[in-house]
């Protein structure tokens, strides 16, 4: 019998370093694949369509929502955001292991419709350097700076809703730990 694949969902806040971890993990895990999620925020300088997300209006993404086209959206920092349910389910069933790199407000409405899934959630070393990492990234304006600044102490508080904690210190330490995390779930005797 071939088992159903395990969905990954990591969080974080805005500087944490997670899209590099996952990123890393893709390069290094061949047999992983990461979901592309749809928004109605602009892309940065260097992202594609399809890619790094599918762009679109918020007339377009109500359609999807109307649709029911989503396994769960949320508004994070201003924009929505939404995981488009068709691609994730039918990886699962091929019995493929997919990541979810979404907010904490999508994550733990994935856990109450998936709790079998593995829920990760990647904490900065301190939050000078969260700080440090969002400001040196420059991909965002000031503004856009002190929300994701207010937004991260929130989403540290529901850090302990999650199953897994990784500190990202370095990534190459942070991927190990999250690569023996998904080794450990697949030798589990019996999930939820
Ligand atoms: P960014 O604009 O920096 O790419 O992403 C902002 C936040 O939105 C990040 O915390 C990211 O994980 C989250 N995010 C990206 N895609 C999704 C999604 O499909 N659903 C939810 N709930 N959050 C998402």
């Amino acid at each position: 019998m071939m088992s159903k694949g395990l969905l990954i969902v990591i969080s974080g806040p805005s500087g944490c370093g997670k899209g590099t971890i996952c990123e890393e993990l893709l390069n290094r895990n061949k047999s992983l694949s990461v979901s592309v999620s749809a928004t109605t925020r602009s892309p940065r300088k260097g992202e594609e369509y399809g890619e790094n997300y599918f762009y679109m209006d918020e007339k377009k993404f109500q359609e999807m929502v109307d649709n029911d086209e989503f396994l769960e959206y949320a508004f994070v920092h201003n924009h929505y955001y939404g995981t488009p349910k068709q691609f994730v389910f039918e990886k699962l069933k091929k019995g493929e292991d997919i990541i979810l790199e979404i907010d904490v407000q999508g994550a733990l409405n994935v856990k109450k419709i998936y709790p079998e899934g593995v829920f990760i959630f990647i904490l900065p070393p301190s939050i000078d350097e969260l700080k440090n990492r969002i400001v040196k990234r420059g991909t965002e304006n000031l503004r856009d700076i002190a929300l994701r600044l207010r937004n991260a102490y929130e989403e540290l508080n529901k850090a302990f809703e999650y199953e897994y904690l990784v500190i990202n210190d370095e990534v190459p330490n942070a991927v190990r730990k999250i690569e023996a995390i998904i080794i450990a779930e697949k030798c589990r005797a019996v999930r939820q």
